[in-house]
């Protein structure tokens, strides 16, 4: 197809890939389990992505695959099943989207659509994508649909993305127009099909993005509801994909897959090392202070992360009231609003963004520098999601928590993290972590809340701890090689 300059412009202006430092990935351990794995690549020459897939790559300047990339586009491209597991920002998407669009190109798979009634431009339709990839969140889904049109310019694949919260109607016309890439928030897809706009049978590639959020309690009814009217595993290709994964949901996982490779970057769960973390021991009167002190230490975007939707609203304003430009994003506000809080932060009109859980996963802004969690999750997943939006495709990150009492169950896991990623780890959070592992309080997921007491107050007070990222190499770290399950 002939290109669009104004299309262009508009989908890969303002890359900023080049200069990316994906040596810092390099000698992440790979390992991949099942039979007949396919070797890696080690250019995007080495297999045949076809001219226009190539074209987008060199327009986005991707000029090397990243380790993931490497391993998991020949096993997809090969037919077979994959669960993958690699580290926050190290290239999941381009992943899974390059062999899926390169076969829909070379072989001019049809826009599945289907004229259900009407004529003229009463005519409607109900589309059979070929490819479905879910993801938890909208935000999310959007923008995989924006690299899907990407990695799709100049060819005859239609990209469409639905998702709650916003306008069906324009979601329907778009469908109409064709989908050959769906990309999918689980709620709103579902409506669709029950509406008749959209049906999964023809489905070939069917890719779970955050696999393990995906398939925990709150979406796994609606995964199976979706995946029951799919071509059956074997018959569909099944992707998953995540940073974390545990051992749990990767056994509900196998029920969606067959005869599958499982391909793990690093190691499961880890963070990495372009991050500089930090653990500060901060009281809940004292966070104000301690993020107004804080948030001018680290020059560029800041993300901070709190636990309610209401103290995302009162840090918003506290914010705005000491000076800073802040916008916040919550389930309370309007999609809308969301997505105008998104787009203000990622162009630096806003220089902080204030956000609860809705932010953790998969988002990938390039200049976050700092992710700040105010406070602390309860589960070791969730806080390697959330620093994950700092330090992607090889920059530099930082990464900075408040901890106090109230955290002690998820010490021991944030002391496991810390030393694998080569970071400092301060005597009393190994203290804390050693009295909390004693009475076998291991976090899981929606289960155990701490109860407070025991009131830890050592040495370590913020005021202290001045000039954070100072002299810091952050090396050493050898995410990969520890073979310890901390699940
Ligand atoms: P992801 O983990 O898919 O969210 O990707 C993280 C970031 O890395 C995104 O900004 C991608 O555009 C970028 N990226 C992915 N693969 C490559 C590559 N091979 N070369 C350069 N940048 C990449």
């Amino acid at each position: 197809m002939a290109g669009n300059k104004k299309l262009e412009a508009e989908l890969f202006d303002g890359q900023q890939n080049t200069g990316i430092n994906f040596d810092k990935y390099e000698n992440v351990v790979v390992e991949s389990q099942g039979e007949n794995v396919p070797p890696p690549l080690n250019s995007f020459d080495d297999c045949d992505l076809g001219p226009v897939l190539i074209n987008n790559i060199k327009l986005s300047n991707f000029s090397t695959p990243t380790p993931v990339q490497r391993n998991a586009i020949p096993i997809i491209s090969s037919g077979r099943d994959l669960m993958a597991c690699a580290q926050t920002g190290s290239g999941k998407t381009a992943a899974f989207l390059f062999p899926m669009i390169a076969d829909m190109v070379k072989n001019r798979i049809p826009d599945g659509r289907q004229h259900v009634g009407g004529t003229g431009y009463r005519s409607s339709f109900k589309v059979f994508p070929t490819v479905l990839v879910l993801a938890p969140t909208r935000e999310l889904a959007i923008q995989i649909h924006q690299e899907a049109r990407k990695f799709t310019y100049r060819s005859h694949i239609r990209s469409v993305v639905v998702y709650g919260g916003a306008d069906s109607k324009s979601q329907i016309n778009e469908l109409e127009r064709g989908c050959h890439v769906l990309v999918a928030t689980p709620g709103r897809l579902i409506d669709m099909m029950e509406r008749g706009k959209v049906n999964v049978s023809a489905i070939k590639y069917l890719c779970i993005d955050e696999a393990d959020r995906m398939l925990d309690m709150g979406f796994e009814h609606q995964i199976r509801e979706i995946v029951t009217q799919c071509p059956e595993a074997g018959q569909r290709q099944t992707l998953m994909f995540s940073a974390t994964f545990p051992k749990s949901i990767q056994r509900l996982a196998e029920d969606f897959l067959y005869y599958y490779i499982f391909l793990k970057v690093g190691r499961i769960g880890s963070s990495t090392e372009t991050i500089t973390q930090r653990v500060k021991w901060v009281e809940d009167t004292d966070k104000h202070n301690a993020l107004l002190e804080l948030i001018p230490t680290v020059e560029g975007l800041t993300l901070v992360f709190c636990e309610t939707k209401r103290m995302a609203d009162h840090l918003e304003e506290f914010l705005y009231q000491n000076n800073f430009s802040t916008a916040s994003i919550h389930g309370d506000r309007t999609q809308q609003e969301r997505e105008a809080a998104l787009e203000a932060f990622k162009t630096g009109v806003v220089q902080i963004l204030v956000a609860t859980d809705v932010a953790a996963r998969g988002l990938d802004i390039s200049n976050v520098r700092h992710v700040i969690n105010y406070d602390l999750p309860h589960d070791i997943d969730d806080y390697v999601h959330r620093i994950g939006r700092t330090g992607r495709a090889g920059h530099d990150g930082f990464a900075t928590a408040f901890f106090n009492e109230k955290n002690g169950n998820i010490a021991s896991d944030l002391v496991t993290i810390l030393e694998e990623c080569g970071q400092e780890v301060d005597s009393w959070l190994v203290e804390i972590s050693n009295r909390f592992s004693s009475r076998g309080t291991r976090p899981r997921r929606g289960g155990y809340k701490p109860r407070g007491g025991g009131g830890h107050r050592s040495g370590s007070s913020f005021a202290s701890s001045g000039g954070y990222y100072q002299g810091n190499d952050s090396s050493g770290g050898n995410y990969g090689s520890s073979g310890k399950n901390w699940w």
